[in-house]
């Protein structure tokens, strides 16, 4: 029979890559936490619906990207193509958005039809954060705050932030006029997206991956030129925050982000280490968002991060090695061993929670058993035979020092073994 596969642009992650994994999420968690942001989980799937609402429907993700399907009631449904919008349609649902002001962060698996490639996966891993209720901007500044920490703890310091301002929903629909100006003097050279873009969402032709279009827009009108007074003054405050905290930025006033709901502030973490996908986080405001789902309008700001490609970045740690090691192997054969060994293991365990212990099971010879236990890289051999079983006792064979084994009475390993560590 044909061998099954994954499905393309969906990865397992091995064990041997688990561990740097949790040190990831880890790390990103304990920030988070530290700042006072709040676990929260929803549903990897959501009504349609949402999304097409929240995210926008000439976006790239709603049009071309989203896993979407009719359940056997026939209701359309969505893999969750960001956390966003099931954040706050979960927020708003149980009522939290107007007890004052909320912080929150999630993580899980996020779902896009991409084409896949390095650093792009149809199935990838965000972790996200969300601030809701407050307008004012020393919260954008501590949401860019918590990721600056994030890389600092990381080890990660080859990162820039790219940052602009959208305006207010009105001041951007200004721009639009002036944008789709430019760009209709200079319709030749525009490629098919753009072209199509022109009509159905201009602004999205900014956020245009064809180098040819960056040229172009290079000449374009700056959006933060457009921006109203109100918007242009939340930006500056924001800016002598990061300025005051010692944290680099770039103005890009080509930053638009891929997704509709976004105002005011924007930003995008980026770094040249990884080709083409650059952006290892992204995030902004979003005071239209609770709107768009059915609450009361409320503000918001919050982030996304591509947890594959921060990993990229990420050295190979020794605690990896160290956390895959055994440090006891338990070797077992001859008269009652199993059995002994057995209880002998499950009392180590209950008095040394953080022992890792590997029992030998399968039985086999002690050779055998003794040449699976180096293969397992740890530093002891446990041995019990019919002899030791009467005795009461366990043979401490070390594996890697080159020194003799020894005996001592099986009361006396947990001591032993505190000894060793
Ligand atoms: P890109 O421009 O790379 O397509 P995006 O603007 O679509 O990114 P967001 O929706 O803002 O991305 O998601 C936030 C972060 O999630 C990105 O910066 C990136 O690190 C990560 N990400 C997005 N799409 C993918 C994907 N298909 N595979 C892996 N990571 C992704
Ligand atoms: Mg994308």
């Amino acid at each position: 029979m044909e061998r099954l596969q994954a499905v393309r642009g969906m990865h397992d992650t091995l064990p041997g890559d688990t561990t740097r994994w949790r040190r990831l999420e880890q790390t990103v968690q304990s920030v988070l936490h530290s700042y006072c942001y709040r676990e929260i989980r929803f549903p990897i799937i959501e009504k349609t619906e949402l999304f097409s609402r929240s995210i926008g429907a000439g976006t790239d993700i709603v049009n071309k990207e989203m896993y979407t399907f009719q359940d056997r009631n026939g209701e359309f449904l969505t893999l969750r193509p960001e956390g966003t919008a099931g954040c706050v349609r979960a927020l708003l649902q149980h009522g939290l958005i107007y007890s004052g002001p909320q912080r929150v962060w999630y993580q899980g698996p996020m779902f896009r039809h991409e084409r896949p490639q390095k650093g792009r996966q149809r199935q990838f891993y965000q972790a996200g954060a969300e601030a809701i209720g407050i307008e004012s901007p020393d919260i954008d500044a501590e949401i860019i705050l918590v990721c600056a920490r994030i890389w600092n703890a990381l080890g990660i310091n080859d990162v820039c932030l790219e940052l602009n301002s959208l305006g207010s929903y009105n001041a951007r629909q200004g721009y639009r006029n002036l944008l789709i100006e430019y760009l209709s003097d200079h319709r030749d050279q525009l490629d098919d997206d753009s072209t199509r873009r022109l009509q159905t969402n201009p602004l999205r032709i900014l956020d245009s991956k064809n180098p040819d279009m960056q040229t172009l827009l290079r000449g374009a009108p700056s959006l933060l030129d457009s921006i109203d007074n109100e918007s242009a003054e939340h930006f500056s405050v924001l800016r002598g925050l990061l300025d005051a905290n010692g944290v680099d930025y770039e103005i890009n006033p080509r930053l638009v982000r891929g997704l509709d709901y976004y105002n005011r502030t924007v930003f995008e973490w980026t770094t040249d280490r990884l080709g083409a996908q650059g952006t290892i986080c992204a995030g902004g405001r979003y005071d239209d968002l609770v709107a768009q789902v059915g609450g009361k309008p409320a503000p918001g700001i919050g982030f996304a991060m591509g947890l594959e490609r921060i990993l990229e970045l990420m050295e190979a740690g020794q605690e990896e090695q160290d956390a895959d090691t055994p440090r006891f192997y338990q070797v077992m054969a001859g008269e009652g061993a199993v059995k002994t060994g057995f209880m002998l293991a499950e009392r180590l365990r209950s008095e040394m929670p953080a022992l890792k212990l590997l029992l030998h099971c399968g039985g086999g010879s002690f050779k055998s058993q003794l040449r699976k236990a180096d293969k397992s890289g740890a530093d002891y051999a446990l041995i019990l035979g019919a002899d030791e079983v009467a005795q009461n006792t366990v043979l401490i064979k070390p594996l890697r020092s080159g020194e003799d084994q020894y005996e001592i009475p099986r009361d006396k390993l947990a001591d032993e073994i505190a000894r060793l560590d």
